[in-house]
């Protein structure tokens, strides 16, 4: 198994909450703006999950690939960046892997006030071990040193607009 479908199977029943944190916001994180499509990044390698699904649409987006999806999805089809929101494994300055608050979350999902000491910790740590799996795959890891240096310029700015 590589580690792309090892850290899909370790979130396919976890999530943020031990009930379904969608109830809390009705699922605002699945919603689009009006005008817009939901999509979200895939990993490396992911895109072969949805190449012949249908209602998903793959775009490309840069380096990466963008995955447009229905606007409601069954678990098991559920993408790993998904999986993951609204958390972030990263590397962490002493060479490990950390998981963060996805910078992007902030705006969305209410579950940010709280951070991680809010979710269920089993969720926090099946993150971490996705990701700590995940960076033991050059290409994997490539993927999460963009997500790094991306979370990095929302950060900046984040605090240029609001400064905190
Ligand atoms: S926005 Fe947050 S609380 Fe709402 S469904 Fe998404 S992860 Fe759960
Ligand atoms: S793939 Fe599923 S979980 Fe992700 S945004 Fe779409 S409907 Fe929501």
């Amino acid at each position: 198994m590589s580690a792309l479908e090892e850290a899909r199977r370790l979130l396919s029943d976890i999530t943020p909450l031990k009930t379904d944190c969608g109830r809390v916001c009705r699922g605002r994180c699945c919603r689009s703006l009006e005008g817009e499509e939901t999509g979200m990044l895939l990993f490396p390698g992911e895109e072969d999950f949805y190449e012949d699904a249908e209602g998903w649409r793959i775009l490309p987006a840069g380096r990466e690939l963008l995955l447009i999806c229905p606007g409601e999805c069954d678990r098991e089809a559920r993408p790993l960046s998904c999986r993951i929101f609204p958390l972030m494994p990263l590397m962490g300055d002493a060479g490990g892997v950390t998981v963060r608050t996805d910078e992007r979350a902030r705006a969305v999902c209410p579950l940010v006030k709280q951070g991680k000491r809010g979710m269920d910790p089993a969720f926090v740590q099946a993150v971490l071990q996705a990701g700590e799996l995940l960076m033991e795959e050059p290409a994997q890891r490539a993927f999460l040193q963009r997500r790094a240096e991306e979370q990095e310029e929302l950060k900046a700015l984040r605090k240029a607009l609001t400064g905190s």
